[in-house]
């Protein structure tokens, strides 16, 4: 019997367990510091968990080396994650985005599924039970825990990353992998809410718009997204603020946010002029009256100095354009984003040039295997960030078979 020692009971360590599993040569057991398994999966999307993204590919995953991500990626598609969620009986359902959830609409269905499929295969969970120190030993390694040393002659390490501390992210994975050379890149904050001058998302605060949102640095485009884009107290969050938060949080002072809100290709002026000929004794504060929502429609009247209370008909071309462009070049001045606390995913991780990309083995630690946030891959929002933890936790799982 080989014993397989997996530290970290979240979405990738769970999949790698159930993986080693099937083969009956290995003994698995798995470590997890918090009272039970899975707390972060419970919360992820909403506490409605959105387990993959039927989209994924490569593209939508960064890193030092973010090509370390493709072999496992492409050995476990989001097909795969499909049919292995469906053989273990979870229905589910796509969404807009490629987005996909839990047809219960809750988190707690994907991990029941789990739960009982490491029940099944004879998986030994040992919670509230931290792995200390690790240390090689002969062929294999010794695990130091809170209960005593554990010997493994394989050893997957799955401890996640920093981000959603309050749900457990720690620095433990960094911690214990240094001791041993793998050293980790700087850590960033990503997919959380990128922090802006307050005025205006304060006045807008919670409002939703579908957004085309860039990010600039003295002018110089630095990424861009589409999608949600919601107002906060302190800023903008939704998916499209959060895709852009790993630069937000990477490129320092100096950043500003471009949001347009209206569709691609859309004649903003030429909206504006209709609608001023439609309608020359509305106020201006109507002007985006259903074409935006109507908050961010009077704000962006305010933005572009209009006077609310002007009839539509008297307003000129060029306080038109001035119009046209509020509402496709909004732009709030960058002042930091959100800490590890808010954030959904760690961008930087455990250097990947020290393991294998086709079987995540440590190419100088034999038997020592590394998957999910830990490393330094990051996904995109929506799905991406499950996918590698299932793909990566899949691929760690084989022990190099
Ligand atoms: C609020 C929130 C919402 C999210 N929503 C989504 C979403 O909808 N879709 C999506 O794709 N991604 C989402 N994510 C990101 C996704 O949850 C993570 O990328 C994914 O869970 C990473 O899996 P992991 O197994 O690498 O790490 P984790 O899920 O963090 O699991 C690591 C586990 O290791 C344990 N551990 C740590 N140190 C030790 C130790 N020393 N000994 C024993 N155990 C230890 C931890 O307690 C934890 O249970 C969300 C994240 C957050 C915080």
């Amino acid at each position: 019997m080989n014993q397989v020692v997996i530290i970290g009971g979240g979405a990738s360590g769970l999949m790698a367990a159930l993986t080693a599993a099937e083969n009956p040569e290995n003994r698995v057991i798995l470590l997890e510091r918090q009272q039970r398994i899975g707390r972060k999966l419970l919360a992820t999307g909403n506490g409605r968990c959105n387990l993959t993204n039927t989209g994924a590919s490569p593209a939508n995953y960064h890193g030092e080396q973010a090509a370390f991500a493709a072999p496992a990626l492409e050995k476990f598609t989001p097909r795969d994650t499909l049919d292995f969620f469906h053989g273990l009986g979870l229905l589910t359902v796509e969404e807009y985005g490629g987005r996909v959830y839990p047809l219960s609409n809750s988190a707690n269905s994907v991990l029941d599924v789990l739960r009982f499929a490491l029940e099944k295969a004879g998986v030994e969970l040992r919670c509230a039970c931290s792995a200390r120190q690790i240390m090689r030993q002969g062929a294999g390694y010794s695990v130091q825990t809170d209960a005593g040393t554990l010997e493994a002659d394989r050893l997957i390490v799955a401890c996640g990353g920093a981000a959603g501390a309050k749900l457990g992210g720690v620095m433990d994975g960094y911690e214990l992998l240094k001791p041993l050379g793998h050293k980790r890149t700087a850590l960033r904050p990503s997919l959380t809410q990128i922090l802006t001058e307050p005025d205006y998302p304060r006045a807008l605060k919670g409002v939703r718009a579908q957004a085309h949102v860039r990010l600039t640095a003295r002018e110089e485009l630095l990424g861009e997204s589409r999608g949600e884009l919601q107002f906060t107290e302190t800023g903008v969050s939704g998916p499209a603020a959060f895709d852009l938060s790993r630069l937000a949080a990477a490129n320092g002072d100096g950043l500003r946010l471009h949001a347009d809100f209206l569709p691609d290709g859309a004649d903003a002026f030429a909206l504006l002029c209709a609608r001023r000929e439609t309608f020359p004794d509305q106020p201006a504060s109507e002007l985006f009256t259903g074409m935006l929502h109507n908050r961010l429609g009077r704000m962006l009247v305010k933005y572009a100095a209009l006077e609310a209370n002007r009839p539509l008909g008297s307003l000129s071309d060029k306080e038109l354009r001035r119009a046209a462009r509020a509402c496709t070049d909004f732009t709030l001045a960058v002042t930091g984003t959100e800490g590890f606390d808010n954030a959904q995913v760690t961008a930087g991780g455990v250097r990947t040039a020290g393991f294998n990309p086709e079987t995540l083995e440590s190419w100088f630690m034999p038997g020592l295997f590394v998957c999910g946030e830990l490393l330094d891959i990051d996904g995109d929002c929506g799905g991406y960030n499950l996918q590698w933890a299932w793909a990566s936790g899949r691929l760690a799982g084989r022990l190099g078979t």
